[in-house]
C-alpha cells in the first residue's frame, strides 16, 4: 500500500479500517477499496460512504472479523466424526455458536465459540483428543476481507453456444467491429462462473492460512487479466514468503517476530503440525510442492486428480474442481506471472480495442490449431505468447495504440518501481499518467493488418520485443548479457519483464511455418469483400469464415504436411563466420549455397540417398555466385574430408556419384528479391530409416570410439551403409522411392540478421502412403544433421 496515497480522513471516531479503504487518486478522485468503487470528487465519496453497499459490506465485514476472532481450526479427529460430538466436546470450555465441517474430506472443522473468553480457555488447554485422537486446535489466521465484485448484468448467466450457433449470431452482426465484441461477450466468464472461481480461491485461501499461517493465495492468468474465456484453467500463485518468515522466527526465538507474521501459531512447533514436517527456506520445490499436494488431497473439499509435475518451467500442483470440472495449477515461484499478469490487465484497461482483438486472434489460432497445448508442453503457441504477440502488434502501429515497456516503465513513479527475481517490472500501477491513443483505426482493419504485418514476418531471424516496442536483432540481443541465457528458435518473442526468456521457445519449426503461412491466408481473406461486409444472402461472412478450421493450409504446400523447415539462421554461426558472410555482400545468396550444399551432403552421403539437382530455371552468373561458389568449393572440401576418410564406398556409391551433383554444381535456380530456391530428384534405394538405433549401438559397440562420436555425421553414414549392406550386396532393379525435394527462402528473408529455408517434399503420386514412413525419419533427422554440417562447415 502506498501511504502518500491513503486519504487520511479526519473525522473523529472514523474506524482505522475505513482511512484503509479509501485511496486518493492522482488525478483527482477517490477509490474505495472495500467496495472496489472509484469517485469523482469529495462529495460523492461521501455519498458512497453513506450508501447502502458500502455500510452493507462493513457491517459484513465487522461479523466475520468477530467470527474470526472466537472461532477455532481444528484437525486431528477421526474421519467421519459428527459436527455434534466436536459441539459436545468444546461445549465443556463454554458456548459453541457453530460448528463448520470440512464437509468433502470431513478432515477438519471450524468452530465458532461464543466469545474470546472461551477460546482462550480452550486455547490454554494444552492437550485436547476426542474419540482416542489427539486433536490439534489453533486460533484461526486473520484474513483480509475481500468483496467480489459481480460481473456487468449483460454478461451475467449466459448460456455457451455451440460453434454452429455462434456463426449464426456472429454472421447477424452489423459489421466486423460487431462482430468483436459479440465474440468477447459469448467467450468471457458469465457471472455464475467469476462468482465459481472467487469462492474457490477463497477456499483455498482458508485452508492454506491454517497449515502455512501468512500465506496467501493469489489468481492469475487468464481467470484475471482480462482474457478469461469460460472453462480456462484456474491459475494459482502460493505465496509462502510469509509463512518462511513465520516459520524462522519460531525455530530461533531469539529473533522477533516480523510484524506482519506475528499472529499467535501456538502448534507450529507440535511433531504433528504440517510445519513441523519441513523447513520451508531449505526444502526444494518439489518437496514443497508435495507438501502442497497432500494439503489439497486430504483437506481441500471438492478437489481431486491432484498431481505433482515437479518438472515443468514452472513446477506446479495440478488439480482438478470435482462438481465443476475446472482444472488449475498451483504454483510457489512464479511472482513474474502475477506481475506479467498486470500487465495484461493494465493493457486491457489501456485501449478497449486490445481485449476483442486478443480474444479474436485467440480464437482463430485455436482453430487453425496454432495455439492453445491445453495441457502445457507441446510446440504451439501459448495464449500467454499469442497475446504478447498482439500486444506487439498494436504497439507497433502508426500512431501506436499501445505504448512500449520502456515507456511505462518512463512513467513510473520512484515508488512504484518494481524489481522480481532481478527483472525490472516497473510500470504504472493504473492508467492515470498512460496518454490515450491518438490511433483510430477500429478492429477490422486493425485484424485485417495483423494477419498482414505477421504474414511477413521472419520469426527466427529476429527478436521480438515488447519492452522496445520493435524487432531486436539477434547477434544483438545475443552479444548482450541477457542474450547469452535466450533460447533461440524458430520463433523468437522476448518476455516483456523476463529478457532472458524466449515465450515461444517451444515453438518448432513446423508451427512456426504454419503460423506464418494461416497469417498470409488470413490476410489474403481479410482483403475481400466477404470479410469486410455483412452478406446481404446471408452467407457466411467477417469472422466467421476466417474461423473456420485449415481454412488456410488448404492454400498452401503445407497442407501436404511433407514441409521441413529448417532451424538455421545467421545467428546459429560463429561470430567471426558470420561477420564474413556479411562482408561479402551477397550474404543471402552464400548462405543459402552453404545450407544446399549441406542438404545434399546429408542426403547423398550420409542417408545414400541419390540425388541430382533438377535442371530447371535460370542460372545467374556474376561476380557474387562465383564468389559464392569458390566459398562452396572450399567449404565442400574441407567438410568431405572427414566423413569420407577410412570410409569404403562400395560400387554402388560410386555408381551413386556419377549421377548426384558434385558440390562445385551447387547453384540456385533463382536469385530474386522473393528468395532463393533448389530442387532435386531425389532417389532412395534402402530402407536406411528402420533399426538405426541397434546399427548404431553396434557399430559404436562397448567402448565407443571418440573418432566416432554419439550423434556425428560419420558415425551417421556408416550407419545407413551398414543397413544398406544389411539388405544385400546388390542393389534392386527399382527404387524403394523416387521424390523431388523444393529448398527455397521465405519470401521474407531478404532483412539483415536470417532467413528461414523450408524444404517441400514431392513423393512420386503412388508412393505417397509409403512415403510418409521416411518422410517421418527425415523430419527428426535431417534439421539436426544439415545444422551440423553446416556449423562444421563454415
Ligand atoms: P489460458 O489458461 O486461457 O490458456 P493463460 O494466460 O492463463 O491462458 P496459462 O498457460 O495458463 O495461460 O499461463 C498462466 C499465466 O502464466 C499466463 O497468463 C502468464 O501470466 C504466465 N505464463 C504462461 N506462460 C508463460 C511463459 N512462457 N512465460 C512467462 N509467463 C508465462
Ligand atoms: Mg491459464
Amino acid at each position: 500500500m502506498d501511504p502518500s496515497r491513503v486519504m487520511r480522513v479526519e473525522k473523529a471516531g472514523m474506524a482505522e479500517s475505513m482511512q484503509e479503504d479509501l485511496e486518493s487518486l492522482a488525478r483527482g478522485g477517490f477509490r474505495c477499496r472495500l467496495c472496489h468503487v472509484t469517485v469523482a470528487n469529495k462529495p460523492s465519496l461521501d455519498d458512497h460512504l453513506r450508501g447502502k453497499k458500502h455500510q452493507r459490506l462493513e457491517s459484513l465485514r465487522s461479523v466475520r472479523q468477530a467470527q474470526e476472532l472466537r472461532s477455532v481450526f481444528v484437525s486431528g479427529f477421526s474421519k467421519g466424526t459428527p459436527a455434534s460430538e466436536l459441539s459436545d466436546y468444546f461445549q465443556a470450555y463454554g458456548e459453541v455458536i457453530n460448528v463448520v465441517m470440512d464437509k468433502d474430506k470431513g478432515v477438519y472443522a471450524i468452530v465458532e465459540l461464543q466469545d474470546k473468553e472461551v477460546l482462550e480457555k480452550v486455547l490454554a488447554q494444552p492437550h485436547h483428543s476426542l474419540g482416542g485422537q489427539k486433536l490439534r486446535v489453533k486460533p484461526r489466521e486473520k484474513k483480509d476481507f475481500k468483496y467480489t465484485q459481480p460481473r456487468k448484468q449483460g454478461s451475467a448467466k449466459r448460456e455457451q453456444l455451440s460453434p454452429k450457433k455462434l456463426a449464426q449470431e456472429l454472421c447477424q452482426a452489423d459489421d466486423v467491429d460487431a462482430q468483436m465484441s459479440l465474440l468477447v461477450q459469448q467467450f468471457e466468464f458469465s457471472e455464475g462462473e467469476r462468482r465459481l472461481r472467487d469462492l474457490l480461491v477463497t477456499l483455498f485461501q482458508e485452508v492454506f492460512l491454517e497449515f502455512f499461517p501468512g500465506s496467501a493465495i493469489l489468481p492469475f492468468g487468464s481467470s484475471v487479466n482480462g482474457f478469461d474465456v469460460s472453462g480456462c484453467d484456474l491459475d494459482l500463485f502460493l505465496d509462502l514468503e510469509k509463512t518462511k518468515k513465520f516459520q524462522a522466527s519460531t525455530k530461533s526465538p531469539a529473533e522477533p517476530l516480523a510484524e506482519d507474521v506475528a499472529s499467535p501459531e501456538p502448534d507450529s512447533h507440535s511433531e504433528d503440525s504440517i510445519l513441523s514436517d519441513i523447513d520451508l527456506a531449505s526444502a526444494t520445490t518439489p518437496e514443497v510442492l508435495e507438501l502442497v499436494a497432500t494439503v489439497l488431497q486430504k483437506c481441500v473439499p471438492g478437489v481431486h486428480h491432484v498431481q505433482v509435475v515437479p518438472n515443468a518451467r514452472r513446477p506446479v500442483v495440478k488439480f482438478c474442481h470435482k462438481e465443476s470440472g475446472l482444472r488449475g495449477d498451483i504454483s510457489i515461484d512464479n511472482k513474474l506471472a502475477l506481475r506479467n499478469t498486470r500487465f495484461l490487465q493494465l493493457c486491457t484497461e489501456t485501449d478497449e480495442r486490445v481485449r476483442p482483438l486478443v480474444y479474436a486472434v485467440r480464437h482463430w489460432a485455436k482453430q487453425q490449431a496454432l495455439a492453445g497445448n491445453p495441457f502445457g508442453g507441446g510446440p504451439l503457441l501459448n495464449n500467454y505468447a499469442l497475446t504478447l504477440l498482439v500486444l506487439f502488434f498494436l504497439q507497433t502501429r502508426n500512431p501506436p495504440v499501445l505504448p512500449t515497456v520502456a515507456r511505462l516503465k518512463e512513467l513510473t513513479e520512484n515508488e512504484e518501481q518494481t524489481v522480481v527475481d532481478g527483472w525490472d517490472c516497473s510500470f504504472p500501477k493504473d492508467l492515470t499518467r498512460l496518454e490515450p491513443s491518438s490511433n483510430t483505426e477500429n478492429l477490422c482493419t486493425l485484424l485485417a493488418e495483423f494477419f498482414h504485418v505477421f504474414g511477413d514476418y521472419n520469426f527466427a531471424s529476429c527478436m521480438i520485443s515488447l519492452r522496445e516496442g520493435q524487432p531486436l536483432p539477434l547477434p544483438g540481443v545475443l552479444e548482450s548479457t541477457v542474450g547469452s541465457k535466450l533460447k533461440l528458435g524458430p520463433f523468437n518473442l522476448q518476455d516483456p519483464f523476463e529478457l532472458s526468456h524466449n515465450v515461444a521457445a517451444n515453438v518448432n519449426e513446423k508451427t512456426a511455418l504454419r503460423f506464418q503461412r494461416c497469417c498470409q491466408a488470413a490476410a489474403k481473406y481479410c482483403r475481400s469483400l466477404q470479410y469486410q461486409r455483412k452478406s446481404s444472402k446471408g452467407k457466411i461472412w467477417g469472422l466467421v469464415r476466417l474461423f473456420q478450421p485449415g481454412t488456410a493450409e488448404a492454400e498452401t504446400p503445407a497442407a501436404t504436411g511433407l514441409v521441413i523447415s529448417l532451424p538455421l539462421t545467421l545467428a546459429s554461426l560463429p561470430a567471426q563466420t558470420r561477420k564474413q558472410l556479411s562482408q561479402a555482400g551477397n550474404m543471402h545468396q552464400c548462405w543459402f549455397q552453404k545450407v544446399c550444399s549441406s542438404i545434399a551432403f546429408v542426403l547423398k552421403d550420409v542417408l545414400r540417398c541419390d540425388c541430382l539437382e533438377a535442371q530447371e530455371g535460370s542460372e545467374r552468373e556474376g561476380e557474387a555466385v562465383t564468389e559464392c561458389k569458390q566459398r562452396e568449393q572450399q567449404t565442400e572440401a574441407d567438410a568431405e574430408q572427414p566423413s569420407s576418410a577410412g570410409h569404403k564406398r562400395s560400387l554402388d556409391e560410386e555408381e551413386a556419384d556419377l549421377s548426384s551433383p558434385a558440390p562445385k554444381r551447387l547453384r540456385t535456380d533463382t536469385l530474386s528479391p522473393e528468395g532463393e530456391s533448389m530442387t532435386w530428384n531425389c532417389a532412395m534405394w534402402r530402407r536406411v530409416w528402420l533399426g538405426r538405433r541397434r546399427v548404431r549401438r553396434q557399430l559404436r559397440g562397448p567402448q565407443p570410439n571418440s573418432q566416432c562420436a554419439a550423434g556425428s555425421l560419420e558415425l551417421e553414414a556408416k550407419v545407413s551403409e551398414a543397413i544398406s549392406q544389411q539388405e544385400g550386396e546388390a542393389r534392386p532393379t527399382d527404387p524403394l522411392l523416387q521424390f523431388t525435394v523444393h529448398a527455397r527462402t521465405g519470401a521474407d528473408s531478404s532483412g539483415e540478421q536470417g532467413m528461414r529455408i523450408s524444404l517441400c517434399f514431392e513423393p512420386a503420386p503412388e508412393q505417397a502412403a509409403a512415403f510418409q514412413e521416411f518422410f517421418h525419419f527425415l523430419q527428426g533427422f535431417l534439421p539436426r544433421a544439415v545444422e551440423q554440417h553446416v556449423v562444421s562447415a563454415t
